[in-house]
């Protein structure tokens, strides 16, 4: 750990908090956050030359495993030509003809460059095409950093919103309106309210910022029902669940079709991009061909757009998601059980290749609350236990893992080899 915590020392001096995004600080769990060198497959591998089986894939993109060939052949041939022409380019169309082909609900799409981006434009999009303020959103749902969706709950369950941080204006907090996961009456009681002044819902599908919380069964039909009956745009953050827990995204697990979608992670096979894009009628909206204004000076970026296509390509492989799943299924049933040898409270979520392990006694995990009542203390024993075995897991009881197709019976029995001397010790 020696280099790590050279460099940790060395980037504090010039970075806030020596790092480029909160969570990489180790912050919820203590220590020393590992500098990556490289990675491969199922690896990464820190400064002191350790290599752990990662579990974070760099939150989410590489669902085909670290170093993948044929992307960084993709991106090498692309760089040959060029880094960047501010005009646009034909590989531009190829992906919004795959993103539409893959997500057929995405009549039309938009490149941006990361998943913030993409949510941010489609809840502008949303007011804009129904001329409405306010915006519902979750308890626990994580949609990037935009102003309108940094805001937490009020203190009842129909009070305004409050920024969840500074220098996010109560003027702005004050029209998100933030409701309980898995819990319909609340929506319903909110659109009650003040229905005639939401313009959309914005969802994670499967919720993976409080951990991993997919819906309960006849939650996304009823936000989907509510939005038609009261002429809200249902807005589907697939920016973690697109690709993923299904080749279509969550809309296809579930059969649910959203008005608008956004896109992110996977979608740039390891490069900074996102997308939204969604109903042509309401697409049609943004500039240049409507007045809600929307823009990017490095959006479709040519060597992004190489990087995304060579990585959407992939994903046609037969049999590809049903192994990737089988692998989760076998990672999260092998946690459980090892945790019921030991007699610790755990239980596990998972869907398609997204999982959680919950330190509790509750049965199955639903909400925001319910995770965050975990035992803290026990995640973050597990967490340096895991690390010391080599096993990367996301530094924080609140983000959801992730499996590849690299993670292969033998990566997966070697994790819960570690899992199982990390619990003997809990
Ligand atoms: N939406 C969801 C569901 C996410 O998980 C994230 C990032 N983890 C974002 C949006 C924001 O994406 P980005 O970090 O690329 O801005």
């Amino acid at each position: 750990m020696q280099k790590s915590e050279q460099l940790f020392e060395r980037a504090q001096k010039t970075i806030p908090g020596g790092v480029n995004s909160p969570v990489r600080a180790f912050k919820a769990v203590g220590g020393t956050p590992r500098f990556i060198t490289k990675a491969d497959g199922p690896y990464i591998v820190d400064a002191d030359g350790k290599q752990y089986i990662d579990y974070v894939q760099s939150w989410g993109p590489m669902v085909l495993g670290h170093n993948n060939e044929k992307i960084r052949n993709a991106v090498v041939a692309a760089a040959q030509n060029g880094l960047s022409f501010g005009a646009p380019t034909e590989a531009e169309i190829i992906m919004a003809e795959k993103v539409k082909e893959l997500v057929p609900s995405m009549e039309m799409v938009r490149m941006v460059n990361s998943g913030t981006e993409a949510t941010m434009s489609a809840i502008r999009l949303a007011r804009g095409y129904t001329g409405k303020n306010k915006l519902v959103k979750f308890e626990g749902c994580y949609h990037g950093h935009a102003d309108s969706l940094l805001v937490k709950a009020g203190s009842g369950a129909l009070t305004l919103g409050v920024p969840s941080s500074p220098g996010v204006p109560a003027d702005v907090a004050q029209h998100t309106l933030t409701v309980e996961f898995n819990n319909l009456d609340s929506v319903k009681a909110i659109f009650a309210e003040c229905g005639d002044d939401i313009a959309c819902i914005i969802v994670e599908p499967v919720a993976g910022n409080m951990n991993c919380i997919p819906p309960v069964d006849g939650f996304l039909e009823g936000l989907r029902a509510i939005c038609d009956e009261y002429g809200a745009v249902l807005i589907f953050d697939e920016v973690m669940t697109g690709f993923r827990v299904s080749r279509g995204g969550a809309q296809e697990r579930y059969g649910i079709t959203p008005d608008l979608t956004c896109l992110g992670k996977v979608i740039g096979g390891g490069m900074p991009v996102g997308a939204f894009g969604g109903k042509r009628d309401i697409l049609t909206h943004i500039a240049p061909t409507g007045p809600i204004y929307q823009a990017g000076t490095l959006s479709g970026n040519p060597i992004a757009m190489a990087a995304g296509l060579a990585a959407l390509d992939q994903l046609a492989e037969p049999g590809l998601y049903d192994s990737i799943f089988a692998s989760t299924q076998k990672l999260v049933e092998g946690f459980q059980t090892i945790a019921n040898e030991f007699s610790i409270p755990l239980t596990t979520n998972s869907a398609g290749s997204m999982f959680g392990i919950f330190f509790t006694d509750v049965e199955k995990v639903v909400n925001y609350q319910q995770a965050i009542n975990c035992n803290q203390a026990q995640f973050k024993q597990f967490y340096h236990g895991m690390l010391d075995e080599g096993v990367y897991l996301a530094p924080a009881s609140y983000e959801a893992g992730f499996v590849s197709k690299l993670h292969d019976d033998a990566i997966i029995t070697a994790t819960l080899d570690a899992a199982r001397k990390v619990f003997a010790n809990l």
